[in-house]
């Protein structure tokens, strides 16, 4: 303590007689303009440790504050401006534009810092980043408080504080003159699994290096990906990008991607993740089913590692099923496109991945069996519901033109699709979902279901309902399953209601039948509807097995008869 007390009165005193012939060097770096006899009000924390020659050299430190006797202002982030003393006595300053090294001698508490040549590659005159490194050099005392070292500047009397910056934050190099022509901005298409993205792969003339990812045709990069230095191949033909630091956060692996430059676009032809290497033939860094080798090795482990995909490493370095499937909910649960196939994107953030996005939770399917018994004749407001079905659909001649006459006179109706039909025209099950519609199941190739086994049922029931969720089921936006099932010719026995039951479905007949399939003329048809209708009836009709312009004639004059009459017209579903 006495020893502290000491130094704290050191400080002081160097503080005064700074501040008395302290110039303001500049502008970017706030200094006192006034303080000339001015007591201090903020000084040196009394609790601050001994100089440590040896402790300067334990880390790299990255500059976080500059206070001077009557202000203080944090180094806004992401400023990287960190200094590095060697062992040896030399000394690295990395700042924005402005990298210097040179030589440091420590004697008790003082510190005296030389600065040699300075690369002023793309430093504007007075920048920042120069007055940082004018700043440091000379003369000046150091100590250190908790973690952090602060070097209190002879030159005009301000502290400079500094935390130690991670292991993986090293000294930037100046980009090799030899190679300088490759800096540059860079945009290229990264690979197969990425075809909405573009990445952006900047190296600066200072050595320092940035790759981003943009969608396509945006120029905004809303977040630095993966940030490093790069350096030239030994060959000279390409560079190597360091990643240092990934969306801000030090990198926890040594990573490396060598880049090869093709008509002047850099090309990812190897990567290297804590010395090992995968070779990429074809340009595009990618790895899927069947690959092998240490890198895939890596991934494993690395996904094992999320316990959240509940992924066991298989240890054997193959990239099989269960890594595809596990590489899949990684970048589902990153907002990627779940691809299966590992790429440049997806690997730089398994090396820093964000907390899983919720899993969207499908909507929650309608349990049971509805009762169709239970389907309203009016609506709230009192007026008569009319329920129009129409079956053996959907067909490419008849449904386009039912949906267009349907939407001129707002009326929602239920298909009885066919599954086969659903197969070969899945187009026409979406435009008449997206229309407002409802889709239900009418067998799959339209077989009676009289005398069926459970098997064969569930064959002709089940496949028709996994076709038509195929076609439309994010259209359902209600009832995720298709729940009504009408059976051919309406033949069932008794074993069709229990398995109808057990399948999820409510066997849906109907109450009115104008016969439509034999062609009995426009005008009979109409007419049976119109003098049968009531309330809560169901309609059977067809758009599907043939020729159905009488039935679409018919329905010309029934739908606006019946609006007339006050009917509504609703699907058999409703929540
Ligand atoms: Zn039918």
């Amino acid at each position: 303590m006495k020893k502290d007390t000491i130094l704290y009165f050191v400080i002081i005193a160097l503080l005064l007689i700074s501040c008395q012939s302290a110039t303001s060097p500049t502008a970017d770096i706030p200094v006192d303009e006034e303080t000339t006899g001015q007591e201090p009000t903020q000084a040196a924390a009394p609790e601050a440790e001994m100089a440590d020659p040896a402790a300067l050299a334990a880390d790299s430190w990255q500059w976080i504050s500059f206070t001077n006797p009557v202000e203080q202002f944090d180094v806004e982030m992401p400023e990287n401006y960190i200094l590095s003393f060697s062992e040896d006595g030399t000394l690295n300053i990395l700042a924005d534009c402005n990298n210097a090294s040179g030589t440091y001698a420590t004697e008790g508490s003082s510190l005296t810092i030389e600065i040699g040549p300075m690369t002023m590659a793309a430093c504007p005159p007075d920048s920042r980043s120069d007055q940082f490194v004018q700043l440091l050099t000379g003369a000046a005392i150091y100590f250190f408080e908790g973690e952090d070292l602060y070097i209190d500047l002879m030159a005009d009397g301000g502290t400079m504080a500094f935390a130690p910056a991670s292991q993986d934050t090293t000294v930037i190099p100046t980009a090799d003159p030899a190679v300088l022509h490759l800096a540059g901005t860079y945009r290229f298409h990264p690979g197969v699994a990425e075809e909405n993205f573009d990445y952006i792969l900047i190296l600066n003339q200072d050595g320092t290096a940035e790759l981003d990812e943009v969608p396509v045709g945006s120029e905004n990069i809303s977040q630095q990906d993966a940030a490093g230095t790069w350096h030239p191949t030994d060959d000279g033909q390409g560079i190597i990008f360091d990643i240092q630091t990934i969306l801000g956060q030090a990198a926890q692996n040594e990573e490396f991607i060598h880049f090869t430059f093709l008509d002047n676009l850099p090309i990812v032809s190897e990567i290297s993740v804590n010395d090992q290497f995968v070779h990429l033939e074809d340009g595009v860094f990618t790895l899927g089913s069947g690959d092998t080798g240490p890198l895939v090795g890596e991934l494993n482990r690395r996904l094992a590692a999320l316990e959240y995909l509940g992924f066991t490493d298989p240890m054997d370095d193959t990239y099989g099923e269960e890594t595809r499937q596990a590489v899949m909910s990684f970048q589902a649960s990153q907002g990627l496109p779940a691809s299966g196939v590992l790429d440049a994107r997806t690997w730089v953030l398994l090396d820093n991945p964000q907390p899983p996005l919720p899993t969207p939770t499908p909507a929650e399917p309608i349990t049971g069996v509805p009762n169709i018994d239970d389907l309203p004749a009016e609506t709230e407001d009192g007026r008569p519901i009319v329920y129009l079905t129409f079956d053996d659909g959907p067909d490419p001649n008849n449904t386009p033109q039912l949906l267009d006459l349907l939407d001129q006179h707002q009326a929602l109706v239920t298909f009885f699709n066919v599954g086969n039909e659903v197969e070969t025209w899945p187009d026409l099950v979406r435009d008449s979902a997206t229309r407002g519609h409802y889709i239900a199941d009418h067998t799959w190739d339209h077989h009676s279901l009289e005398g069926m086994t459970a098997e064969q049922f569930i064959q002709e029931a089940d496949r028709t309902r996994d076709a038509i969720i195929a076609a439309a089921g994010d259209l359902f936006t209600l009832d995720r399953n298709v729940r009504y099932l009408r059976p051919p010719y309406g033949a069932t026995d008794a074993n069709t209601f229990q398995y109808a039951f057990q399948e999820g479905f409510a066997i849906v007949l109907w109450t009115i039948d104008p016969q439509d399939w034999r062609r009995p003329g426009a005008d009979v048809i109409a007419n049976h509807v119109l003098e049968h209708v009531y309330p809560g009836a169901i309609i059977l009709s067809h758009d599907g097995g043939g020729d159905r312009s009488q039935t679409i004639e018919a329905y010309r004059s029934i739908l606006p008869a019946l609006q007339e009459q006050g009917y509504v017209f609703r699907t058999i579903f409703f929540p």
